[in-house]
């Protein structure tokens, strides 16, 4: 298993630690996450039940699923949560640690990137349609 990462927000309020699921960075180019970081989210899945955090956390309900957190002071990105109880998910925002040295291993969304930049190197990449496959969400019926 993977050690525990410590990580923190641009101006050091919110305090986070997790183990990561994998040591891998996934990338999210959907129009929120965009709209959120300004680019793409980067992000570490925590391991379930391992994710804490200390300082002032808020959260915002993006959709009928998922909440995205951010620092209360300085506005960084902190994680995607989905909501449903059963579950346990949390994206991390992978720009709050420090180089883990984890490589990008896979990218959704791809058809959603703006065109203008790209990820270099070969990795798993998914549009929408196939991202939404893969978890089970029956495009045709949207
Ligand atoms: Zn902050
Ligand atoms: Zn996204």
């Amino acid at each position: 298993m993977t050690g525990q990462l410590k990580g923190r927000c641009m101006c050091g309020a919110v305090t986070v630690a997790m183990v990561p699921a994998k040591p891998e960075i996934h990338a999210c180019h959907c129009s929120m996450c965009r709209r959120w970081t300004g680019s793409a989210f980067l992000e570490i899945d925590a391991a379930p039940g391992t994710l804490k955090a200390e300082g002032p956390v808020r959260s915002f309900k993006s959709s009928d699923w998922a909440e995205r957190a951010s620092c209360g002071t300085c506005g960084s990105p902190l994680w995607y949560r989905l909501t449903d109880p059963k579950v346990d998910f949390h994206a991390v925002s992978a720009g709050l640690f420090e180089d883990t040295g984890f490589a990008l291993t896979k990218e959704i969304y791809v058809d959603c990137k703006p065109g203008g930049f790209a990820f270099a190197g070969e990795h798993q990449r998914m549009t929408e349609q196939e991202f939404l496959a893969s978890i089970g969400v029956d495009v045709a019926k949207e």
